[in-house]
């Protein structure tokens, strides 16, 4: 048997650029490849790619005849045009509909709409979030993943097959409807960073408005040239220590909750479920806020910009001089400059290392245990030495003005951070640390279980069956007050269990 016997046939309808680099992608994977074009005689593929020279290129109708596994390359307002005459030859075949999609839609899929027009054929989603160039260049790309939704098993197990033999990640989906999400996944954009952009900003403009208000319209401390650096530095410094405090403050909150109902089997409201899934994107967008304030201290590092920093620059001229004077013009840092650089370096070499451990590649070294250190006890460190940074900056005003300090700004951004801090060190208190390693190994407090039981009761009855859960709604209103209304902490369609960023961790609460 010779070598091209024994490669898998597949046929690709198209000859642009997604079905050429398949072509050559497959080649290269093992298999057979033809191609099929309206206009096969025209389509000298191998005259704009060598490699593709041992492709053929034949009508679509003898492609679809030539392969049973056959891709779909043709861009979808054009696949009604080139399949119509073709539906009885394409029955019992397997199409791998690869096409996107301008907008998304949650009504129906491409490829749910091919295989209506051909009943007979199993359509299989697959390869639409691989571009043509990561396609034909990257063949190193074995974390890459094609989603693959079927309502044949058999064709997902086919699919996944190529994909794996191509050097891909596939991920099976399930059912033919699911292509609805692998088509929306190629039009979404950053949609996790919305929400944490959405806060930094806000926040952000906050400050400003504030540090406006207080240097310029009440006081005219200084030129409104100075809004650029002097006091956008400010609101940087101001809106990465909240948001670095916020990051935080999500895990504290997650496990009130579960203190408060004795249980870790609860649902979470979705807005604490969406603001512990969003602590990575959080904490990165902190330390690029931090990153910046950093950069502009750096370079208005100087007696004029940090006063404060500094020993006294003033130089006083003897008003009968006579002679050249020469004054050597010194301007060392006092304690308070130096102490400030101090914390503030460490605090920033500490967020750099945490926000390291973040990449997939550092993150993939570390066990469980590491990655919970980064996370969370060296997340604390960062923070508490931001505070500190802070603080250094902040007392001798608040001393020397105590009757000011609600205006001061280095008191009123601590006020989260200092929140954040005492609510961890409650944590860690031992009793409260001990009950809390309880919960989270699956023991649950009687009558807030029952609040908990309750509360997941009143839930079903809204959702789901009412006569199903009546009774033990019953059962638990008689052991324990049950509200009236569904518990506010107690949203509906949130997550029970939290999965860490980057490490799935279902027991615990990772507290970032
Ligand atoms: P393309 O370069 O425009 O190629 C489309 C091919 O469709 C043409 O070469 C043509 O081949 C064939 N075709 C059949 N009927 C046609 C008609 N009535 N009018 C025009 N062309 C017709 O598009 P592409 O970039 O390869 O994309 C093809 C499909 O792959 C699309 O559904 C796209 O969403 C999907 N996709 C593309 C990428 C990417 O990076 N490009 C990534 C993922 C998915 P013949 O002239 O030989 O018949």
């Amino acid at each position: 048997m010779s070598s091209k016997e024994k490669r898998r046939r597949v046929g690709i309808l198209g000859t642009g650029d997604f079905a050429r680099a398949l072509a050559k992608r497959l080649f290269f994977s093992g298999y057979d490849v033809i191609l099929g074009s309206r206009k096969p005689e025209k389509k000298a593929i191998y005259a704009m790619d060598q490699c593709l020279c041992n492709v053929q290129v034949l009508s679509i109708e003898e492609c679809i005849k030539s392969a049973s596994i056959i891709f779909l390359a043709v861009h979808f307002d054009n696949v009604k045009e080139l399949l119509t005459e073709h539906v009885v030859k394409l029955e019992g075949k397997i199409i791998i509909d690869v096409s996107n999609r301008e907008r998304p839609s949650s009504v129906t899929s491409n490829a749910e709409l091919v295989q209506k027009m051909v009943p007979g054929c199993i359509v299989v989603k697959a390869f639409n979030v691989i571009s043509a160039y990561a396609m034909e260049n990257d063949y190193n790309s074995s974390s890459k993943q094609v989603f693959i939704a079927s309502n044949s098993e058999n064709a997902r197990d086919v699919v996944a097959n190529i994909a794996k033999d191509m050097n891909f990640r596939p991920v099976d989906f399930g059912g033919l409807f699911a292509a609805r999400r692998i088509e929306k996944h190629p039009l979404r954009l950053f949609p996790e960073w919305k929400g944490p952009l959405g806060f930094a900003v806000c926040v952000f403009i906050v400050w400003l408005i504030f540090l406006i208000y207080i240097y310029f319209i009440e006081e005219s401390v200084y030129k409104w040239e100075q809004l650029f650096v002097k006091v956008l530095n400010k609101a940087f410094c101001m809106t990465g220590i909240t948001t670095l405090s916020v990051t935080y403050l999500a895990s504290s909150f997650a496990t009130m909750v579960q203190i408060y109902y004795g249980t870790k089997h609860i649902r979470f409201s979705r807005w604490l479920d969406k603001w512990l899934k969003n602590r990575k994107q959080l904490g990165l967008l902190s330390f690029a806020l931090i990153s910046i304030h950093v950069i502009m201290s750096v370079l208005t590092m100087s007696p004029t910009y940090l006063s404060s920093w500094y020993h006294s620059t003033t130089i006083t001229i003897p008003a009968n001089l006579t002679v050249p004077l020469q004054l050597k013009q010194t301007a060392w840092m006092n304690w308070k400059g130096e102490a400030a650089c101090l914390v503030g370096i460490i605090a920033y070499v500490v967020l750099s290392f945490i926000c390291a451990t973040t990449f997939p590649s550092v993150t993939d070294t570390l066990n469980w245990r590491e990655w919970r250190f980064a996370q969370s006890k060296m997340g604390h460190a960062a923070l508490l030495l931001s505070v500190g940074h802070v603080l250094v900056m902040g007392i001798p005003g608040w001393l020397s003005k105590p009757h000011l300090i609600y205006k001061s700004i280095t008191f009123l951004c601590l006020i989260i951070p200092w929140i954040t801090l005492l609510v961890k060190l409650v944590f860690s208190f031992p009793l409260v640390d001990r009950y809390v390693m309880k919960l989270r190994k699956g023991w649950e407090r009687r009558e807030k279980n029952c609040t908990a039981d309750c509360a997941r009761s009143v839930t079903n009855e809204v959702y789901a069956s009412f006569d199903m859960n009546a009774g033990k709604r019953k059962a638990c209103t008689d052991a324990c007050t049950c509200p009236d209304d569904p518990m506010p902490m107690m949203n509906f369609g949130s997550s029970i269990s939290i999965i860490a960023s980057g490490k799935g961790q279902l027991e615990n609460i990772p507290s970032l």
